[in-house]
């Protein structure tokens, strides 16, 4: 499933609207997207990069930008890569090479002008400063100076800004773990060089990648040198590498770019698979719904162990109220892979949109379970309160709604929401010291006004917690800010 997570607070774009509005629009939001599949891919592909450059792979996370043009950054521990990344790549050695080289940032400490300046910064500041960095990432500079019209006034644009040097130990580093991994690094060549000639399609743009990676010849050279020397020059990706691209390629064309120009280029006669996936979205898109679940069942008839295509079907029929149809293909993708939460997700809507009873208590284990995968899911917490709620347990539905806002950076929300849920939690269990956590983590600075307090009548009142009073610490605020908290899609 391809969902777009816009901040509303600068423009509520959807992805259809993210592609066709002009670049002066796109610059005043990043979207963030969430697929499955997309996802797998690049961490699949970054994993053994930075186990060879001595980063933990748990601590780094990657954001998919919605954006088509070439870029990607790295900033802090996460890495973000343009959904133009994917499609612009002929290959998975062209998209390594840049996770390279983004890892290289990462393992090289190469953000160093920033890292003071985070440490002392305020959560919404760094929240901002991710958003602005994501504008100035998608290209024109003055994109970073709309964003800080939010009273943002750091030099943002340096965030994202390497030196030169830093831009060629990056280049040789890549190189170097690509080779650790008998990879060629050839992608790095080829994209250069496609870049390059890119500069003419984005006519009316400076073309992002090489604007906050200028390339000097000397570096190219020494690039050159290094990528031709490697005993793996000519090592090829594997076929089924290629073939996760394309179809990744192909989701992300039907998704995100306009439907005849997506009918144009996987027309009827094309029967690749890669095709038949464009055009299940596109038609999906277009509310032609038998023809597009025609084109995914055609995929998934050939090929049921593919999960993402059973995500698709159960995607298709869930948007067009066939709920019940929808649950089995879910089913079929959670079985094939069970640790994945946005396929968890998609299967817990479909059963809570059933309303029956037992069903819904299927939806709240598979968020749940969705929820221990990724804790900083705003929007699975905020599915999961709904199936609390249509279940009658107000209190488990409280404390599900204060997670969601929590995560979505509303702290207000979220301590109102706890106060209402642990006023009803039995004190020694669980779920009374997540709401106390929550509580705790979102107390109003000094000085500001009291909050609002759990309004039922005769509920018992939440209590005053004070510091004297907290065996929990409260959770673990990040020292860069959580990508769901750009979810605000509720
Ligand atoms: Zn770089």
């Amino acid at each position: 499933m391809l969902q777009v997570i816009a901040r509303k607070l600068f423009l509520s774009l959807m992805a259809m609207t993210m592609v066709i509005a002009g670049p002066a629009a796109r610059a005043q939001g990043m979207a963030l997207l969430r697929d499955a599949e997309t996802e797998a891919f690049l961490y699949d592909h970054s994993r053994p990069l930075l186990e060879v450059a001595g980063v933990n792979p748990n601590a780094v996370k990657i954001l998919l930008i919605n954006d088509p043009t070439l870029n990607a950054f790295a900033f802090g521990r996460y890495m973000g890569f343009h959904t133009g990344l994917l499609t612009i790549a002929d290959t998975p050695n062209q998209v390594e090479a840049v996770i390279a080289h983004e890892i290289a940032h990462i393992a090289g400490g190469h953000i160093t002008r920033g890292r003071d300046a985070m440490a002392a910064a305020s959560r919404p500041m760094l929240l901002s400063l991710l958003l602005a960095a994501g504008a100035v990432a998608a290209g024109a500079p003055e994109a970073g100076f709309g964003l800080l019209g939010l009273g943002q006034n750091v030099g943002t644009a340096n965030y994202l800004r390497y030196n030169r040097g830093q831009e060629a130990t990056a280049d040789q580093s890549s190189i170097t773990y690509l080779e650790a991994l008998g990879k060629s690094s050839r992608g790095a060549l080829e994209l250069w060089s496609k870049s390059r000639n890119a500069q003419v399609v984005f006519a009316r743009r400076v073309n992002p990648y090489l604007l906050t990676h200028p390339l000097a010849n000397d570096r190219l050279t020494a690039l050159q040198q290094r990528v031709e020397a490697s005993p793996y020059y000519d090592k090829e990706d594997s076929p089924e590498e290629i073939r996760r691209l394309r179809l990744i390629q192909a989701k992300i064309h039907g998704f995100l770019h306009d439907t005849n120009e997506v009918l144009r280029i996987y027309p009827l006669s094309d029967q690749s698979e890669p095709a038949h996936y464009a055009r299940a979205v596109a038609y999906y898109r277009q509310s032609k719904i038998e023809e597009a679940l025609s084109e995914i069942r055609t995929l998934t008839e050939a090929h049921p162990e593919h999960p993402y295509f059973h995500e698709l079907e159960g995607q298709i029929l869930f948007e067009y109220g066939h709920v019940n149809e929808a649950i089995a293909p879910q089913r079929r993708a959670v079985e094939l892979l069970p640790d994945v939460a946005l396929l968890r997700i998609g299967l817990g809507r479909a059963l809570l949109a059933t309303g029956e009873p037992a069903m819904v208590e299927d939806a709240v284990a598979e968020f749940r379970r969705a929820l221990f995968l990724e804790r900083g899911n705003s929007f699975g917490w905020f599915e999961l309160a709904r199936a609390y709620n249509a279940l009658g347990d107000e209190t488990m539905a409280n404390l599900a709604t204060a997670e969601s806002r929590y995560h979505a950076g509303a702290k207000a929300d979220a301590n109102v929401f706890a106060r209402r849920a642990i006023a009803r939690l039995d004190r020694s269990s669980t779920e009374w010291r997540q709401a106390m956590d929550i509580i705790l983590a979102t107390q109003p600075a000094e000085g500001a006004p009291p909050l609002p307090r759990a309004s039922d009548e005769g509920e018992t009142p939440a209590p005053q917690p004070t510091t004297s009073e907290t065996p929990d610490s409260p959770p673990e605020t990040p020292d860069v800010p959580d990508p769901t908290l750009f979810n605000n899609s509720f």
